[in-house]
């Protein structure tokens, strides 16, 4: 399997890194690094509708409902290919699109995270934020329900259950979703006794994506999860559930007992905020870079944090 992976990785980066360049498929080829000695297998649960297709090309799946969620977020649901498939992927997995836009012949690759839980049936669920002239997002989008997009499972980086003592994830605007893929896996296993505290940066308090989903999760795992929503701009309203500015180190001191045994920090977010917690990534985004920024500050090591 590990052969078969690194072939498959060697050869779609090539092909799509050969097309498009795009940074997003460095998230890919960089992010299993800390992971890979945890060195799981996608489950093999027969209904797995994606994982048979890992090795293959893409598989179309029709839209069957799309909600705004907000002025630039859309909740897209595909049908998968049978009522009872599941997707069968594991954490941390996104599904890489793929379409040619109108009138063009380059295909464009981008990488969405599903958000809805792997082994719920017929469907699964994206959250997509829409960025101006986006051709990913554009398109995403752009479907009515009915209308196909063409999906191929990535396995960004495997977990292993109680890999680590505790987590503290920073994580900004649409970088959530894998955050949020990996959370809900660890709480969800009472074998898992991992703790995690999530800061999740954004600019409005319109903008926090799936607000509701980690409250519950907090209200359901109060000994293992904690979260703190910081945005730029908070409104009148607010009732103090959130904080305001930026990830600071005080604020990170706030949640987090500084460093000890056992510990990881991923940082999941625009490249603006990934620079200023943990220093920017090397390599044009290819590698993971020397540490920096707030973490560094509070003692962190290159070893201790993960940016995606
Ligand atoms: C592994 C992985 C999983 C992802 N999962 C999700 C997900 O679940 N939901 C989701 O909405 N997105 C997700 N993304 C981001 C997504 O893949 C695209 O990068 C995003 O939709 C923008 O692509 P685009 O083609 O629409 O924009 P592009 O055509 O690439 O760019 C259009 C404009 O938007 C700007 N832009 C693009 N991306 C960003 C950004 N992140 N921050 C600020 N400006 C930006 C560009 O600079 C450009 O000006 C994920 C990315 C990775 C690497």
């Amino acid at each position: 399997m590990a052969a078969l992976r690194t072939s498959f990785r060697a050869a779609t980066v090539g092909a799509v890194g050969a097309v498009t360049a795009y940074s997003g498929y460095q998230y890919y080829t960089t992010t299993h690094v800390f992971f890979t000695k945890a060195h799981a297998e996608l489950p093999s649960d027969s209904k797995a509708a994606l994982k048979k297709m890992e090795w293959k090309g893409f598989t179309e799946l029709k839209l069957k409902s799309s909600e705004q969620v907000n002025h630039n977020v859309k909740k897209l649901t595909f049908a998968l290919p049978d009522d009872d498939s599941i997707t069968g992927i594991s954490p941390i997995t996104s599904l890489l699109t793929q379409h040619t836009p109108e009138g063009g012949f380059i295909p464009v690759f981008r990488p969405y995270t599903p958000i809805s839980d792997n082994n719920i049936a017929g469907t699964v669920t994206f959250m997509v934020k829409k960025y101006p002239n986006g051709k990913g997002s554009g398109k995403m989008h752009s479907l009515v329900p009915g209308e196909s997009m063409k999906f191929k499972p990535l396995h960004e980086c495997d977990y292993k259950p109680n890999q680590f003592k505790s987590m503290l994830i920073v994580a900004g605007g649409s970088g959530i979703t894998p955050i949020f893929q990996l959370t809900r896996a660890i709480l969800n296993n009472p074998e898992d006794k991992t703790k995690i505290s999530l800061i999740y940066a954004n600019n409005t308090e319109e903008d926090i994506l799936l607000r509701q989903e980690f409250e519950e999760l907090e209200r359901k795992h109060p000994e293992r999860f904690s979260k703190l929503f910081t945005v730029s701009k908070l409104s009148h309203e607010n009732d103090g559930s959130i904080e305001q500015g930026y990830v600071t180190k005080q604020m990170i001191t706030k949640v987090w007992p500084g460093k000890q045994a056992g510990q990881k920090v991923l940082v999941s977010g625009p490249p603006p905020m990934v620079d200023a917690i943990a220093g920017a990534k090397g390599g044009f985004g290819w590698t993971q870079g020397s540490i920096g920024g707030v973490l560094k500050e509070l003692g962190y090591t290159k070893e201790d944090v993960h940016k995606f």
